[in-house]
């Protein structure tokens, strides 16, 4: 699951967005695109099939816009063709491909003297179309996918100011950098942490279709350096096939620690964990053993690592609560909710997952969660505790890991060699 890492990232990502639309430009119009030629990293394009051109002259051609309450059956019919078709197609077993058609969408619809349909283009993405072809035995539908060229390319920064434009400058797309803040979100929170000379370099994927950019795709390799060069922090991919398994360090450690920082997003903590404080309902001296997150009633609560769900219930303090009990000695428990999730007492839950939303039942005065974590029973103080990281890289992965970090890792080295050879020349 991806989550912002902080609202304010996100804010700032909403503003330059827009910014960008308004001014109607892209990253890639604002950067040189390097492209490095890196041994197969990157999986090659989805196999395509390009659509064919195989109509004769004798058949016409009808472009035809889906308008409001309109189907695939009113534009055959506006063609005059008969409903025994329009019926055969509708019980083709991939008709859906042809009848979930949108308000916009535009069909190509060939049809030949007689009125006889016979082919149909229907574009549903810059890189799938869906087309019917007839042959003599009957319809079909087959799926048509462009092909997608994918590119290496690169990004270099030094910050000085907000790290959004920075990346941005340095030709990044919106979606990259939040995925680039999304894997070191465990180490840096990149709107507090970073500072003015601190540089980021990206080796990541980029999508052409006809030599066109149509966006970016995986982050292949990133490097931050931070406090002048005293500290580097790298992150590198291992992919299994088309799937993501991960980001790793150099030595194979998980970017990910096993607890997310908080389990809510975009929450102020209103009360901290603290042996002694004076209880707002109870009027006394009580200690608070958990951190409190204040938010709006239903905001979704993320459990905060993988275990498995031992409490679901209600209880005079804690109200709707819900225990997750995590690897070896952790425990996880969230408060106050106002309703639970999709799983029950027994269910086990993966990192990120929607357990609950944020209420005030029990012992609260307004909305908001009552987080704890507890080490072999005994209460921690989440925000100061150094969590473990997740599990290390699968055994089966190690030596191709090994093998494509460090070729990586030299690609991120021999990109602050260009940088400051640029900048010499300056
Ligand atoms: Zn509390």
């Amino acid at each position: 699951m991806r989550h912002w890492p902080n609202q304010k990232l996100f804010q700032l990502t909403v503003a330059a967005t827009l910014l960008l639309a308004i001014f109607n430009c892209r990253a890639s119009t604002l950067s040189e695109r390097t492209i490095l030629p890196l041994p197969e990293l990157s999986t090659p394009s989805l196999s395509g099939i390009s659509p064919e051109t195989e109509e004769t002259p004798q058949w016409q051609e009808h472009k035809v816009k889906i308008r409001k309450n309109e189907s695939l059956s009113t534009a055959l019919d506006s063609l005059d063709i008969s409903a025994a078709t329009t019926y055969e197609i509708g019980r083709l077993k991939n008709s859906n491909l042809l009848t979930n058609l949108r308000v916009g969408d535009e069909l190509d619809i060939w049809v030949d003297k007689d009125r006889n349909l016979q082919k149909i283009l229907y574009p549903k993405s810059q890189i799938t179309s869906y087309e019917l072809v007839k042959t003599s035995t009957g319809y079909y539908i087959k799926e048509n996918k462009a092909q997608v060229e994918i590119r290496t390319e690169t990004a270099v920064g030094t910050i000085n100011g907000a790290f959004y434009l920075a990346a941005h400058k340095a030709g990044l797309s919106a979606r990259s950098i939040m995925n680039l803040a999304d894997l070191f979100a465990w180490d840096i929170d990149f709107a507090r942490e970073l500072r003015d000379g601190d540089v980021f370099k990206v080796i990541h994927e980029t999508k052409y279709l006809d030599g066109k950019y149509i966006g970016d795709g995986d982050i292949l390799a990133a490097q931050i350096i931070t406090e002048k060069g005293e500290n580097t922090h790298n992150a590198f991919i291992m992919r299994d096939k088309q799937k993501v398994i991960g980001y790793y360090d150099e030595k194979g450690k998980n970017l990910k620690k096993a607890f997310l920082r908080s389990p809510v997003d975009y929450v102020r903590i209103t009360s901290k964990f603290s042996p002694r404080r004076f209880h707002p309902i109870l009027k006394k001296w009580r200690s608070h053993r958990g951190v409190d997150y204040g938010g709006p009633m239903g905001t979704p609560i993320h459990v905060t690592g993988s275990g498995k769900i031992i409490y679901e219930g209600w209880g005079p303090g804690y109200g709707r609560h819900i225990k997750v009990q995590h690897a070896g000695k952790y425990m996880t428990v969230y408060g106050h909710l106002s309703k639970f999730g999709k799983f029950k007492k027994g269910s086990y839950v993966t990192q990120g997952e929607t357990i609950g939303y944020l209420g005030m039942s029990g012992l609260a005065t307004g909305p908001h969660l009552h987080y704890e974590f507890r080490i072999n029973g005994k209460h921690a103080d989440p925000l100061k505790m150094k969590f473990p990281a997740a599990g290390p890289i699968d055994k089966k992965y190690r030596a191709v890991f090994k093998k494509q970090s460090s070729l990586l890792l030299t690609q991120l080295d021999r990109l602050d060699n260009t940088t400051y050879l640029a900048r010499s020349f300056e």
